[in-house]
């Protein structure tokens, strides 16, 4: 089969960007495109997807770059929506012809504290999709039948990728931002992520106030579309402070921005595994009158399945860039610059 395969961590070059890793080699071109890489082959309780879709997410960039180490060579890809074509031994759902997807969680222990209380997205041996098992950047991939989601009647399989990850990574960072109807919400960076936040947080909390910082034009315009009530340059003041915000972005001098503009008792979650760029606070200045900042990691399968849920009911748009699968290379470089609308798809089959 046809696969995207990272076999050593690499520094992406995308033109007017400096290099900042000099001990990585610099290559336009980080995933090599394989043409025989072999169709994986079904364990018990385990089915065989025919990828449709992948969506590529910043944390790809992170993976490749190596901010997030996982257990190269891999196949990377965490957003996958495929056809059901062999269902392995014990596996009585999904059946063959179903169209399900599989998200950044590719298994956890089921046992620990965490995850008998619902926080699987903590366990420790939680294991990553696309990163300590191979992903969808490929023709075909194996994932744990009880650790897949039918994709619901009316969102097409392009649009249901990116709610696997990007999705619902931030609607896990709505819920722990615990926003109530009437109170403002910030959310800082408006790439896929985002783009899905504001449209469920506009559905769930109708009276509450949305504002939008992005240093691109083009976002701050989409995030109108999308229905923010405010959307500007992150040194701008928005109109009222915020009693909730959710950080996107992976410089470190926002999060310090987004607790500045907190209202007290107000709460960050930062919703990026690395920031890039440190984060220097001033005690007084940023968290001082019980402002918190918290951070998200990883999803539940509940989070998924909510998503997907509200993604249905509520008829979410979902902002896609689509790219082929031998054009992977360039949808990371695009991604890096930040030359994405909404979020970067391979179309598979
Ligand atoms: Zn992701
Ligand atoms: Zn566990």
């Amino acid at each position: 089969m046809r696969a995207a395969v990272l076999r050593e961590n690499v520094e992406i070059k995308v033109e007017g960007l400096p290099r900042r890793y000099p001990g990585l080699p610099w290559r336009e071109d980080p995933l090599v495109i394989e043409e025989d890489y072999p169709v994986p082959v079904v364990g018990p309780g385990r089915v065989l997807l025919k990828v449709l879709a992948c969506g590529v997410c910043y944390t790809d960039v992170d993976i490749v770059e190596g901010r997030v180490r996982c257990e190269i060579p891999v196949i990377p890809g965490h957003q996958i929506v495929g056809r059901v074509v062999e269902a392995g031994p014990e596996v009585g759902d999904p059946r063959e012809g179903d169209v399900v997807g599989v998200a950044w969680i590719s298994e956890a222990c089921g046992r620990c504290h965490y995850c008998s209380s619902g926080l699987e997205n903590l366990c420790g041996d939680f294991r990553a999709t696309g990163c300590h098992v191979n992903g969808g950047y490929a023709e075909y991939a194996v994932a744990r039948a009880d650790f897949v989601y039918r994709i619901p009647p009316g969102i097409d399989y392009v649009s249901a990728a990116p709610l696997l990850c990007a999705g619902a990574v931030g609607y896990r960072a709505l819920k722990l931002a615990d926003l109530r109807d009437g109170l403002t919400l910030g959310l800082f960076g408006f790439g896929a992520s985002a783009h899905i936040v504001i449209q469920v947080a506009r559905r769930l909390f109708p009276s509450s106030e949305i504002y939008v910082f992005s240093r691109s034009p083009e976002h701050r315009e989409l995030a109108r579309d999308l229905g923010a009530d405010w959307a500007g340059h992150p040194d701008e003041d928005p109109p009222r402070r915020l009693d909730r915000a959710i950080d996107f972005t992976p410089a470190g001098e926002i999060t310090a921005r987004a607790l500045e503009l907190l209202e007290r008792g107000g709460v960050l979650i930062t919703n990026v595994i690395r920031k890039q760029t440190p984060i220097v606070l001033d005690y007084a200045k940023h968290l001082w009158l019980e402002r918190s900042v918290r951070s998200v990691a990883n999803v539940t399968r509940r989070d998924v399945g909510e998503l997907l849920e509200i993604a249905a009911r509520y008829g979410l748009r979902v902002e896609t860039q689509p790219y082929a699968l031998k054009d992977v290379n360039r949808a990371l470089r695009d991604l890096k610059a930040a030359r994405v609308r909404g979020s970067a798809i391979l179309r598979i089959s």
